[in-house]
């Protein structure tokens, strides 16, 4: 918690220690308001008092609780301005820290956990810092000017108050050490919920589709009863609390007036002397029990701090985790490769998943050379994803080189990189807004870059007849478009920008085969001189590339055209006599 003090800026430790001047400015009234009741039951209870001086102790009485009202407005305030404005830093710097996470950050935290951690776990440590803010200094504060007040009054009023204190403070242990736990675990209980709702939400279609609902709601009710249970015994044992502080406070305030009532008893009513003494000891009890209240009001005001602490520690931890976790892929620093451009090449690549268990890539070298179609093939699995995946550091390689125009792409600053490189990905992503700035994302485009884009992944003929052309509007996700649109949409996003090197990634699969075959034409005029990287499924779409690469379990099995492969790759010959006849391979 204290490690995350340093996201705080000047202005907040400003405002902080001006709400400490408010607050103890607020202890100061609270503690004066006792000595003016002292006064006015002393006035009271003796005869020939002026009514004027009754008036003027109330006056003072009622200024003293306008004070402390106003102090305590404005600690409220600053409180609020301090956990909101920090909090709303905090968002912003889990956000940046995530979007610069490689996938396999992203992928160790789960996507789920770390929305959570920048949004519920936020919103905890704001709350700790609003609740923290007026009790945490206040309370001792109070507690220990109180008793200093009332420590020169009758020792039995002392000691019932002191015994009072221990067993508060017993109890309050006992259920900061039983619910401590509990509460660390919602933090993460959230997690699985979220991911739990996330999954079902996602994958609604096919959770209807196999009419999967009540599986899907085990698994989710099973994430939610276990929050429920964990939150249950935590807030019903800090509900406890509440009745024993009232009862310990009930039995104090008694305790205090039997004391008194037995002190005042003791003094026979002999003389004026006795009867000023017997006032005395009563107006000392009026005082008494004023402070006491007030120390006890202020173990409640603990209470409320236990009750957010062990979350808001938790949550502090957890952001913490995010915010100091260093990414694997660092940017270099080279911004220029020398002339060179368009060239991509593996030398002796070998790859595993962080925390999996074997290779996926072993031994890869190629060369792609600037304006070349390189294509790769191979059965589900064999790592033709990974391959590509490796060209704009999506993961870096764990053995060998991946070089883009002859330079080790871990030596290029990344958005040098990222500008060489137009990726498209297998699933087609499409976010919230217009189709132009769908397509233009990342590039500045000029209207007749966007319109040759788009007639290039042939997106036109649809494009025109939603009325709207490219302002018509895209729903989260695309879902307003078919899955075919949305892959010529993400196609023509990566055409939209000068890339030098395009990578497609099994983009071609949701296309039907005049579509392909067209889009394949379009690219090969269109985009010449530009190298092209296919990870492709069907023969048929890469049957003219300059080069094919046969991946066989992450090892290369192949590597020619259409026709050598035919020839000299058996698993090449088998994956295209499984789709063409031998006719049409003409063999
Ligand atoms: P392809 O694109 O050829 O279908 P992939 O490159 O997607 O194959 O996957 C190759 C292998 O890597 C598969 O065995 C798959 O299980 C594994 N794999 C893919 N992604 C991950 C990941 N994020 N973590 C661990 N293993 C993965």
């Amino acid at each position: 918690m204290i490690k995350l003090f340093r996201y705080l800026k000047l202005k907040e430790w400003l405002y902080f220690l001006i709400s400490l001047v408010f607050i103890v400015a607020q202890v100061f009234l609270d503690l004066k308001l006792p000595d003016y009741m002292s006064r006015i039951t002393m006035l009271v209870e003796t005869s020939g008092s002026a009514m004027g001086d009754i008036w003027s102790a109330g006056g003072m009485m009622l200024l003293c609780s306008l004070g402390s009202l106003a102090s305590s407005i404005t600690v409220c305030f600053l409180a609020a301005r301090i956990a909101a404005s920090y909090s709303k830093r905090l968002r912003a710097e889990m956000f940046n820290k995530v979007e610069s996470f490689s996938l396999e950050e992203i992928n160790a935290f789960s996507t789920a956990s770390l929305i959570t951690r920048s949004t519920n776990d936020v919103t905890q440590v704001q709350m700790l810092i609003v609740i923290s803010l007026q009790v945490v200094i206040k309370a001792p504060t109070m507690a220990v000017w109180a008793v200093m007040k009332i420590a020169g009054k009758a020792w039995q009023w002392s000691l019932a108050t002191a015994i009072t204190v221990a067993l508060l403070i017993i109890i309050l242990s006992i259920a900061i050490v039983l619910t401590f736990p509990k509460f660390r675990r919602v933090q993460w209980l959230q997690d699985a919920l979220n991911q739990s709702a996330r999954e079902n939400l996602t994958g609604i279609r096919v959770v209807r589709a196999y009419n999967a609902e009540d599986y899907q709601e085990k698994k989710f009710r099973k994430a939610n009863t276990e929050l429920l249970e964990n939150q249950l015994f935590a807030n019903r044992t800090m509900t406890l609390l509440s009745p024993f502080m009232s009862l310990s406070m009930n039995c104090l305030s008694m305790s205090i007036y039997w004391i008194g009532a037995v002190l005042i008893n003791s003094i026979a009513v002999e003389s004026a002397a006795s009867v000023a003494a017997r006032v005395g000891i009563f107006a000392d009890m009026i005082v008494f029990m004023s402070y006491a209240m007030q120390v006890i009001m202020s173990f409640l005001m603990i209470v409320m701090v236990a009750i957010v602490l062990p979350r808001a520690l938790e949550a502090a931890k957890r952001i913490l985790e995010v915010l100091k976790t260093e990414p694997k892929v660092v940017s270099g620093r080279l911004t220029d490769a020398g002339g060179v451009s368009g060239e991509v090449e593996f030398k002796n690549v070998s790859f595993t998943y962080p925390g999996g268990s074997g290779e996926v890539l072993s031994d890869i070298s190629f060369k792609a050379n600037k304006g070349e179609t390189v294509a790769f093939i191979g059965s589900t699995g064999s790592g033709k994803t990974t391959l590509v995946n490796l060209i704009p550091r999506f993961y870096d390689a764990s053995a060998g080189e991946v070089l883009v125009d002859g330079v080790n792409v871990r030596d290029y600053d990344l958005d040098t990189l990222y500008g060489k490189i137009s990726y498209v990905s297998q699933k087609a992503v499409m976010f919230s807004g217009t189709i132009a700035e769908n397509v233009a994302f990342g590039a500045n485009a000029e209207p007749e870059k966007l319109d040759r884009a788009i007639e290039i992944s042939r997106s036109a003929d649809f494009v025109s007849e939603l009325g709207e052309g490219t302002d018509a509007y895209v729903a989260r996700g695309g879902t307003n478009f078919s899955g075919g649109q949305k892959q010529r949409l993400s196609i023509a996003r990566a055409l939209c920008r000068d890339a030098e090197i395009l990578i497609f990634d099994d983009t071609f699969s949701a296309l039907d085969f005049k579509t392909d075959r067209q889009l394949r034409d379009a690219l090969k005029s269109e985009t010449e001189g530009k190298t092209k990287l296919i990870v492709a499924q069907r023969i048929g779409t890469i049957m003219s590339a300059d080069r094919i690469i046969v991946l066989d379990e992450g090892r290369i099995a192949g590597m020619g055209t259409h026709k050598e492969l035919l020839k000299s790759c058996e698993v090449y010959r088998q994956i295209a006599l499984s789709q063409l006849s031998e006719e049409e391979l003409a063999i």
